[in-house]
């Protein structure tokens, strides 16, 4: 662990929104070592080889062939990537993970689910919360591929609402196992794992507990059907029913009652990945997209010369670029907490219980960002594709599918996008991150006679920064306004909270796509960086676009008369350009870079 990664003032999670984080202090793609990008690049070979070049199988519902390549996976040491060393994994560190899950999504979300739901949910709750015993016992096996693991949280009556499931885990007579019994649905990786993850109530616990099950159909446990589905052809989701199935109480996760913690504590960690398994699949379809806009001739031109394709090219490389950018900002400050905390004397296992935790916030907006970036994206891929994207003979079609699972689980968008401005509102509560003297002080503005200066413009982004800097404000207006106006309540605002929640999300990823350019201007020239700097500038033009309209739409369902004037004066403030960009100069800009190198080449 670097020095450096541990001296540095990491800001902690949340606070984005009231400390300013200087592009010196972000970590970038461009900034990978030599071994990350072996890693990058083995990953995309092996997918490439044996996933991209046979994704038709996936679409037929070749489950052995998922199975199968998962074990090729594990060979290659793709499944241990985030596994201790200790417990036969390569131990390394959390953008070397995330890495990883990133390049080895992009052909086939059916892959990509298999892998998320082994190396993630299936495994990790026991690198995380087992015992030495349980991690000796299961852990390497996990990470060599030689079993495969599954997570049972959901049940046909528990789904976004998970603490509230009926199974029923009940203590032996002799005290030495528990039975349990239970219908769990949804369950990927069910139709050939060989352990699960069970989450089981004991008595009438106000929580589950999580258990580790061995996979044993003599032991109660059976299956239904594979699941139709609309997309991930491929990946195994069934039913898993449990019938008095015996469990050694030495398997027992964590302890009584800790279940829905771990359960939690596995999606802020699942909810990143799932961010990161949402960015190659972009890549790839851009860059089909782009050769087959390149080639296709209508009314004697290539389409890609058409301002309406060129602008759906410039979007989806622009969106696609601002999710790289936020998913390894994140990851980075995940990894550096992590290696702080253990500076601190924690273990490995609680630095990173404890460094994912921090950024759960982070964690849920680049869920939600990114699984719909990649939606839009794959849509507007069959969109260039024209009649050719609608056929199930082109890789669009299944991308679109593919692409709709990401949205609803690891908890839904909606789910996601509550608890971005609720965790927020506790970890200011908690004096974690101080939201209530910078609102204030946007209230003072408020009330204040604005500036009628016309400030110095010049330097890169200057008017960009200072564009961000008061959109932070519009944030801190509308909710301030909001928790002073509902308090605890304002949890049963869900329209605000989702308003306030998109604010939120635009002035992260905004942020962390203008500070990447920032610093890659700086060290390899603004010329270097022309078209990144015109997707920065408009990432930003189109989240101000955002934040206008959910602003609005906040200020007016809680304010009324003077109050609801001043905030919608305060909003127009807040939101003004002093010089407004050519978005469609930018757009046919990004367009034409992209256009002629016959994809996405900002990675
Ligand atoms: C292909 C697939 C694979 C899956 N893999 C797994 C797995 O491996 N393990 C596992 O345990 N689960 C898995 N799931 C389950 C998945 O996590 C759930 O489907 C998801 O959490 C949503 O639960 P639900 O389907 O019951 O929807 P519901 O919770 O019934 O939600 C229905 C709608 O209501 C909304 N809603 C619900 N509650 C609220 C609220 N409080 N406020 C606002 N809106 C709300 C939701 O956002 C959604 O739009 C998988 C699901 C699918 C489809």
């Amino acid at each position: 662990m670097s020095t450096e990664a541990i001296k540095k003032d990491i800001l902690r999670g949340g606070q984005f929104l009231v400390k300013e984080t200087k592009c010196e202090d972000i970590f970038t793609l461009e900034d990978l070592s030599e071994e990350q990008k072996m890693m990058r690049d083995s990953t995309k070979e092996f997918v490439d080889r044996e996933l991209w070049a046979h994704w038709e199988r996936f679409e037929k519902k070749d489950y052995a062939y998922t199975e199968e390549c998962m074990r090729k996976a594990g060979e290659l040491g793709l499944l241990s990537v985030a596994v201790p060393e200790s417990y036969g994994g390569m131990g390394m560190g959390f953008v070397s993970t995330m890495l990883v899950c990133d390049y080895i999504s992009g052909a086939t979300g059916s892959f990509s689910t298999a892998f998320g739901a082994h190396t993630g949910i299936g495994t990790m709750p026991i690198t995380l919360y087992g015992t030495e015993e349980q991690k000796q016992k299961y852990v390497p096996k996990l990470a060599s591929g030689e079993w495969f693991g599954a997570y049972c949280l959901t049940e046909p009556g528990a789904g976004s609402d998970a603490n509230s499931g009926k199974t029923k885990a009940v203590l032996s007579e002799d005290g030495k196992h528990y039975n349990i019994t239970g219908q769990k649905m949804w369950i990927s990786n069910a139709g050939f794992c060989n352990l699960f993850i069970v989450f089981a109530r004991i008595e009438n616990d106000k929580n589950i507990t999580g258990f580790i099950v061995e996979n044993d159909p003599s032991n109660g446990i059976s299956m239904g059907e594979e699941e139709k589905k609309l997309g991930i052809h491929s990946s195994s989701t069934r039913q898993v029913f449990f019938n008095d199935t015996k469990v050694p109480v030495e398997n027992m996760l964590s302890t009584r009652g800790n279940g829905f913690k771990i359960a939690m504590n596995a999606l802020n960690v699942g909810r990143i990945k799932l961010a990161a398994a949402c960015l190659e699949a972009q890549r790839r379809v851009i860059g089909e997209a782009t050769k087959y806009a390149n080639e296709r001739i209508q009314f004697k031109t290539p389409i890609i010369n058409f301002g309406a394709i060129k602008a759906k090219i410039a979007n989806m490389a622009t969106n696609c670029y601002a999710d790289e950018s936020a998913c390894y900002r994140a990851a980075k400050n995940i990894e550096d907490r992590i290696a702080m905390r253990e500076a601190d004397g924690n273990s490995h296992q609680e630095a990173e219980l404890k460094g994912v935790e921090e950024y759960a916030i982070e964690c849920s907006i680049l869920k939600v960002a990114v699984s719909e970036d990649v939606q839009s994206t794959s849509d507007e891929g069959i969109q260039i594709f024209g009649g050719m994207g609608f056929s199930a003979d082109t890789p669009m079609e299944s991308a679109w599918r593919d692409a709709r699972i990401s949205r609803i689980y690891e908890g839904t968008n909606e789910i996601n996008r509550m608890l971005v401005v609720g965790m927020l509102v506790k970890k200011a509560m908690k004096g974690h991150v101080d939201l209530l003297g910078p609102a204030t002080k946007v209230g003072e503005e408020l009330m204040g006679i604005p500036s009628f200066e016309t400030p110095d413009f010049s330097e890169l982004f200057a008017e960009e920064k200072d564009v961000l800097a008061r959109l932070k404000k519009v944030f801190l207006m509308v909710a301030g306004a909001a928790v002073q106006k509902y308090g605890p309540d304002l949890e049963n605002h869900q329209q605000l909270m989702l308003s306030a929640s998109d604010i939120l999300i635009e002035i992260y990823m905004a942020e962390s796509t203008i500070l990447r350019t920032e610093k890659n201007a700086k060290r390899f020239g603004e010329d270097a960086q022309a078209t990144q700097i015109a997707m920065s500038k408009l990432y930003l033009y189109t989240a101000v676009d955002t934040i206008i309209q959910k602003g609005k739409e906040a200020i007016v369902s809680f304010a009324e008369g003077d109050e609801q004037r001043m905030m919608l004066m305060g909003l127009k403030r807040f939101t003004k350009y002093t010089n407004l960009p050519n978005v469609v100069a930018l757009r046919t800009q990004i367009a034409d870079q992209v256009a002629a190198a016959n994809g996405y080449t900002f990675d």
